[in-house]
């Protein structure tokens, strides 16, 4: 065996989560060892992101001086700056709700649709991320930066010793070994340190069990011909996380610039077993054939990849954190993709993190901030399981869920909007799940609505949600003449500027950094496409 590799970090997993954390930790001068059991580029699942999801990439590439990151959080600068990288754009979220066995249709008033703006045009659009060449994308930059890659790797033990943490591994059949002063495991739900440390899984609380079945796609037609949507629509219903909902469970749409599409099924425990599910490829047509219309959209499409089917979706660890490892939010738990969740969740943790390693020794207070890593982790999965399980609970009942929706849309937009103002103390917790006024009102409506609230109890709900929402809403989300489609318009924002306390010059100037020319030139409603 060769002698043992010896490094400050030792990260598990180049996802994307783990190769940012090695670079980040690469940049404030650490030696680090990155491990990944696999060879990029890989599959991976969880490829859209969101408003603060970019902003937290710019944030670390500004924070860690990471030049070459920073274009990756906007669709054109995404573009110009790695036109061999592909990349899907988002400019939105679409819900469509669908009956089973029913084709779907839709009145003037949208009862059965949600359109949520997240950006006003393409070029500073978010982005589906395409993770087998993103992953190998930024596992090269760790790598260019210094860090020691070792991929087709396996951990087989992980041992404390001392103040060190040995890993033994076997890469590509020989053995080898990395004695590292920390370990972050990065490796997904149910990974290495759930597995080698044998560690407990925490049972979802709110959230019920999930089966999933997904795959890229080539050859999917887009929804929009088969809706052809009014005048007016806030943005290409397509370029965006497109949404089937229907009771039981919800499909995910998300097209690449490269002719591929991720496509995949969250389906409660009851309804795949109705579904009889079976394996990959005949589940996924098994859920077709209940939906008539996104079996039309899916006519002419094939797998590019196999078919994958999981038991179980949602996956909590009831550790999150120890005296030399700490697991980033991502191996900690995944709840759902239906909120995009999963990459702010991970981009939070890898700030946080870093800043533990970064500004404390071992010991005393570090362990006391891991500590507190650990429950700022856990409180931000819950809220975001809490939230989503309100919505599963509604998902039969549309516009108790479209409502829900709002306190998802209001609090990741007013974090944005206070995080770009300089001002992120504004907004405590993802989800706003630590602020006084948000946090605890939202968590009880969702209460409410868990339990599927009946038809007297609705309307409290709704007058319930709208004023939790109110102080939070820069978006117009509380205006029900927008009939669910909410664009994104300059002017919302600078009507709501005394909800993030800001002048207007304020607003202003975030609205050009941001990149919002129009709304600087006119300050009236931006031109969508
Ligand atoms: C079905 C589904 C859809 C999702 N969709 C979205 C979405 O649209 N938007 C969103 O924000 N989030 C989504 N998520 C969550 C998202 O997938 C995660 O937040 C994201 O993948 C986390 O990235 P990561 O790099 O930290 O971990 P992962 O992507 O899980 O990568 C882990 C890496 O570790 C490696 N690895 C695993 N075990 C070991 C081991 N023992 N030793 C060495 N290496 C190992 C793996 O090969 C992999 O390369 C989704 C999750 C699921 C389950």
């Amino acid at each position: 065996m060769s002698a043992a590799r010896r490094v400050d970090v030792a990260v598990v997993g180049a996802g994307f989560g783990g190769a940012l954390t090695a670079l980040a930790l690469r940049r404030r001068g650490y030696s680090v060892a990155l491990v990944e059991r696999g060879r990029h580029p890989r599959f991976a699942i969880g490829e859209s992101s969101t408003p603060l999801a970019n902003l937290l990439l710019e944030e670390i590439a500004a924070t860690y001086d990471l030049p070459r990151i920073a274009p990756l959080s906007k669709w054109g600068t995404w573009r110009r700056a790695y036109p061999a990288l592909p990349v899907g754009l988002k400019r939105g979220f679409s819900f469509f709700r669908h009956n089973l066995n029913e084709p779907f249709q839709d009145d003037d008033s949208h009862a059965r649709q949600l359109l949520v703006g997240a950006s006003p045009y393409d070029e500073i659009a978010d982005t589906h991320w395409y993770r087998p060449a993103f992953d190998a994308f930024l596992t090269a930059e760790a790598q260019e930066a210094g860090a020691e890659y070792l991929d087709e790797t396996v951990v087989e033990r992980v041992r404390f010793e001392g103040d060190t943490v040995r890993l033994d591994l076997v890469r590509r059949g020989d053995p080898e070994s990395v004695v590292a002063a920390f370990l972050v495991d990065a490796s997904g739900p149910r990974g290495a340190l759930h597995r080698l440390l044998g560690l407990p899984e925490a049972p979802t609380r709110w959230l019920p069990p999930t089966e999933g079945v997904y795959a890229h796609f080539e050859d999917v037609a887009r929804w929009d011909e088969a809706v052809r949507p009014e005048a007016g629509v806030p943005y290409p219903i397509d370029d965006a996380a497109l949404h089937h909902v229907f009771p039981g469970g919800w499909i995910w749409v998300l097209r690449f610039g490269n002719g591929l599409t991720s496509a995949g099924a969250a389906i409660t425990t009851p309804l795949a077993s109705a579904l009889q599910l079976g394996d990959g490829d005949q589940a996924w047509q098994r859920v077709l054939d209940r939906l008539p219309s996104v079996k039309a959209q899916f006519a002419g499409a094939r797998p590019a990849t196999r078919v994958i089917r999981t038991p179980r979706v949602a996956f909590r660890s009831a550790e999150v954190c120890g005296e030399r490892w700490a697991m980033l939010p991502s191996a900690a738990g995944v709840i759902d993709p239906l909120l995009s969740t999963g990459f702010p969740l991970t981009l939070l943790g890898i700030l946080r993190l870093v800043t533990v390693l970064d500004t404390t020794r071992p010991g005393g207070e570090r362990t006391t901030r891991l500590a507190a890593y650990a429950e700022h982790t856990s409180r931000e999965l819950d809220m975001t399981e809490r939230l989503v399980a309100a919505l599963y609970a509604n998902m039969a009942d549309f516009d108790v869920f479209k409502r829900l929706a709002r306190l998802y849309f209001a609090a990741a937009s007013y974090s944005e909007t206070v995080r770009r103002l300089g001002r992120a103390e504004m907004a405590p917790g993802f989800l706003l799940c630590d602020h006084p006024g948000f946090g605890p009102a939202a968590r009880a409506v969702a209460d409410v609505a868990l339990m599927r609230p009946t038809d007297r109890a609705r309307a409290n709900l709704f007058a319930d949600i709208d004023r939790v929402v109110e102080p939070f809403d820069v978006a117009a989300l509380n205006d029900d003449t927008r009939r669910d489609w909410y664009p994104v318009r300059a002017t919302d924002l600078i009507a709501a500027r005394a909800k993030v306390q800001a002048t207007e010059p304020e607003i202003m100037g975030l609205l050009e950094r941001c990149g919002f020319r129009a709304a600087v030139a006119s300050a009236g409603p931006l031109q969508v496409s």
